[in-house]
């Protein structure tokens, strides 16, 4: 860990909350569909028409809500409630409006080690949301550079580290997702760090991953400058 030079952060549910928003759209959804069917089933009718869709709308709000849209006509049939609708776009728009609020540790991480390594986000989503989210969190001075990916397979880590000019043996990622912040970067060769989240979409669940020497496992955000400085 001492080669590193730049640090890359994940942003949803590493830097500020975020999953916590989704799965109360998503109670609600369940609600809106109470009549038709239990939630467990709409729940899981949902996740399987964001993951056919993840391909075409890639990740964030707005593909959230045509998934719950295609969600509500397939359980409802050809006539699906305008009301239905309507509220799904509302669910959308309430989305959109939540407050970013920064989870514990990171304003004082972000403080140490600014100046000290070139500091980057790394995030999915949808870019104009994103972006929002971002101006908000007022942690905009302490980044070079913010990277809205429509994916992070290895391939996308591998074309942001050669516009970011760093070889993956100084390169540390940290994020809440073992499948996207942290397997696709030890592949390449880079260093991860897995700071888990309270909840984790279902879609974003991987098994545990031991024993390898470019990987860390950190409780707390903050952990991360025991092993850096
Ligand atoms: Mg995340």
């Amino acid at each position: 860990m001492d080669k590193i030079e730049t640090i890359a952060f994940d942003a949803d549910d590493t830097l500020w909350i975020n999953e916590n928003y989704f799965q109360e759209a998503e109670k609600q959804f369940c609600e809106l569909l109470d009549t038709y069917l239990p939630a467990y089933q709409v729940s899981a009718l949902l996740l399987k028409t964001e993951i056919k869709n993840l391909p075409l709308y890639g990740y964030g709000v707005k593909g959230f809500v045509l998934c719950m849209i295609e969600t509500s006509h397939a359980i409802t049939g050809p006539y699906t409630d305008k009301n239905i609708v309507s509220r799904i776009i509302e669910i959308g728009h309430s989305l959109l409006q939540q407050p970013v609020v920064l989870l514990d540790g990171v304003l004082e991480t972000l403080k140490a080690l600014q100046g000290r390594y070139n500091l980057i986000v790394a995030t999915k989503g949808d870019l104009l949301d994103q972006q929002r989210k971002l101006r908000n969190s007022s942690l905009e001075e302490y980044f070079s550079h913010v990277e809205i990916m429509s994916d992070k397979t290895t391939n996308d880590y591998r074309k942001l580290l050669t516009q970011q000019k760093c070889l993956p043996q100084h390169f540390l990622m940290l994020g809440n997702s073992l499948k996207s912040d942290v397997l696709p970067v030890l592949e390449l060769g880079g260093f991860a760090a897995h700071i888990p989240y309270e909840i984790t979409w279902a879609h974003e669940e991987h098994t545990e991953i031991n024993n390898k020497h470019n990987f860390l496992k950190i409780n707390k955000i903050e952990n991360i400058l025991n092993h850096l400085l």
